[in-house]
């Protein structure tokens, strides 16, 4: 303590309280998962690399877990891939066997930072039985937005890097071979928003009760979204 205040003279009493508190109570919001919340297109995925900095958590998408199960052909991933190219939701008897069996994972003891899930109030109620979850971030986006930025979305499939043909075009060498997600054309981008404003936006509600909802503008730019999502985080 004595060589902290040698090492704090002349910085304002404030800061020191804030450097005090921050550095004797464990930031609780990072205690257990971490959920990232919001509609499809929100930028949930681009932003769960800046939270898997800060927090070492391993990232469960489970958006990315089906798509991988339908690209190996799995039993699993032939009951689910109806339901996703109609933009609807999966089952969610389906999705809590896969969170579970994920979640017996040696990297998922400290806590993982959920993409995606949970999407229905029976899912947050099952994951509340067999996990901590300290925060729930929510990226609010209005429709509109939403739409734009879906549809112009395009993938690399060599690099896994995501663009957008308006705000983010690929450079011209590699734009021949991008490739756009079934279910990110306009008709089944509206159908997943209403599967989004029907079974999963009430659980904001839900989470804001337990006092662990943060609400994030996600109207802004990439950059300015993640730097008010690790200010909460961190605080
Ligand atoms: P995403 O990449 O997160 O937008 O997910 C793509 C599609 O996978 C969704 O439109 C759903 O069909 C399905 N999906 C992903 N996560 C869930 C979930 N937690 N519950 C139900 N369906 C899901």
């Amino acid at each position: 303590m004595a060589i902290l205040r040698s090492s704090m003279v002349g910085t304002k009493p404030t800061l020191v309280w804030v450097c005090l508190i921050t550095m004797t109570f464990p930031r609780r919001r990072m205690n257990g998962s971490i959920v990232l919340f919001g509609p499809p297109g929100a930028g949930k995925g681009t932003q769960a690399t800046r939270i898997v900095d800060l927090t070492s958590k391993p990232q469960v998408s489970t958006g990315d877990m089906l798509r991988q199960a339908v690209s190996l052909g799995s039993e699993l991933g032939l009951a689910a891939k109806v339901f996703m190219e109609a933009g609807e939701l999966v089952p969610d008897e389906v999705i809590i066997g896969l969170i579970a069996e994920r979640l017996k994972g040696n990297d998922a003891s400290g806590g993982v930072l959920f993409d995606g899930y949970p999407r229905t109030i029976a899912q947050a109620e099952e994951l509340a039985s067999i996990a901590e979850v300290s925060a729930v971030i929510s990226i609010e986006v209005p429709d509109q937005s939403i739409i734009e930025r879906i549809v112009g979305r395009r993938m690399d499939p060599e690099t896994g890097a995501i663009y957008h043909t308006k705000f983010n075009p690929a450079p011209e060498s590699i734009s021949g071979r991008l490739i756009q997600r079934k279910d990110d054309n306009e008709s089944t981008v509206r159908t997943r928003l209403s599967a989004y404003h029907e079974q999963t936006s009430p659980l904001a509600g839900w989470y804001e009760n337990q006092g662990l909802l943060i609400r994030i503008n996600g109207d802004q730019s990439i950059e300015d979204v993640g730097d008010e999502i690790i200010s909460h985080l961190s605080s």
